[in-house]
């Protein structure tokens, strides 16, 4: 190879080195996998059908699929074991069923890498603690997805802010961070949820956080704006707390869908939570679908129809570099591997 040749060979290669500061790819922080054995107990409980959706099985292709029917690149993959061993699913064996649904997710993102496979465990049952371990041990899983309503866990109950706080240190320990799912059963959560999660917090000081649909369960009502506004002026004015470790996502404020239980928002309420997103600052602030709610696609177009962000804004909530989420801002990874790009092998 003459010198030139040789040259421009090598420039080359160094434009086809990927940026890792740079890393930027469309993700959805906010999908639900559901195994094959949670569809069967899920349709024993409420037959056929749930939020006008046929219940079928979410696999890993399921996802895959829909990310590219929407050009994304990737996702947040959540395991189903809050599901399963709801209360009401009526699991005779809790910590199996949570392993079998763990071991599902990490399954599903070992075929499928564009995904990002979170464990899931109810903090409520025997051994919750060790099934954290054990999904970054065993299964290699890098998050941990806790539904507070699902699991019936209230903070305003010490047993079960005991039993949570078990289960956040071990994420903490264990370097994954924690989708959370706040909003509980309790019809008088509101501003006093919002204290209890902040000094909660306050005791994990390097555990990252997710709080999903904006701290509710999609749509958004007072109750979840008390929670919020609680939320936010604490971090604001105690920067001990680590403003940097806390993301907002917004899978669902924006849905339509008449769900049991949910408040569509109307167009004075999605502009005050907009407000509130830009505040906190929408470097931790991003786009999630909730499917199987809403597929991807469906999702975006709602909330870019609905929320009344800028078009760099929406590039900001839907492009991101995820790394700082999933291993820390020393890129300390316990998961499959250390990269500046989350998409293993791609
Ligand atoms: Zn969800």
């Amino acid at each position: 190879m003459s010198l030139k040749v040789r040259s421009l060979f090598a420039a080359l290669v160094l434009l086809s080195v990927p940026f890792p500061s740079e890393a930027r790819e469309a993700v959805d922080r906010h999908m639900h996998l559901l195994s094959p054995m949670a569809a069967h107990r899920l349709r024993r409980l409420v037959g056929p059908e749930l939020y006008g959706w046929t219940i079928e099985t979410s696999s890993g292709a399921t996802l895959v699929s829909l990310l590219d029917e929407a050009g994304f690149d990737g996702a947040f993959a959540l395991s189903d074991a809050y599901l399963v061993t709801m209360a009401e699913m009526g699991s005779s064996d809790p910590r199996f069923d949570t392993r079998r649904s763990n071991a599902y997710a990490a399954l599903q993102v070992l075929i499928h890498p564009r995904l990002v496979g979170f464990a899931s465990v109810n903090p409520l049952i025997e051994g919750a603690p060790e099934a954290v371990d054990e999904a970054v041990d065993r299964f290699g899983l890098r998050g941990l997805k806790l539904h507070l309503a699902n699991s019936d866990v209230d903070l305003r109950r010490d047993g079960d802010r005991k039993a949570l706080d078990a289960v956040l240190e071990r994420a903490e320990a264990r370097g994954i961070p924690v989708l959370l799912h706040f909003r509980n059963r309790n019809p008088r959560f509101g501003a006093r949820d919002g204290e209890l999660f902040v000094d909660l917090l306050a005791e994990h000081g390097e555990l990252r956080v997710q709080l999903a649909h904006l701290g509710g369960w999609g749509g958004w009502d007072e109750a979840t704006e008390a929670l919020l506004e609680t939320i936010l002026s604490r971090f604001e004015a105690d920067p001990s707390l680590g403003r940097h470790r806390l993301w907002l996502d917004l899978a669902g404020v924006a849905c339509e869908r008449p769900i049991p239980g949910l408040s569509v928002a109307d167009g004075a309420g999605l502009a005050r939570a907009v407000a509130m997103a830009r505040r906190w600052g929408l470097d931790r602030v991003a786009f999630g679908s909730d499917w199987w709610v809403e597929t991807t696609g469906e999702a975006l177009d709602e909330a870019r129809r609905r929320l009344p962000f800028t078009e760099d804004e929406w590039r900001t909530l839907v492009h991101r570099d995820v790394g700082d989420f999933l291993e820390g801002p020393r890129g300390e990874a316990s998961g499959l591997r250390a990269s500046s790009s989350y998409l293993t092998g791609y």
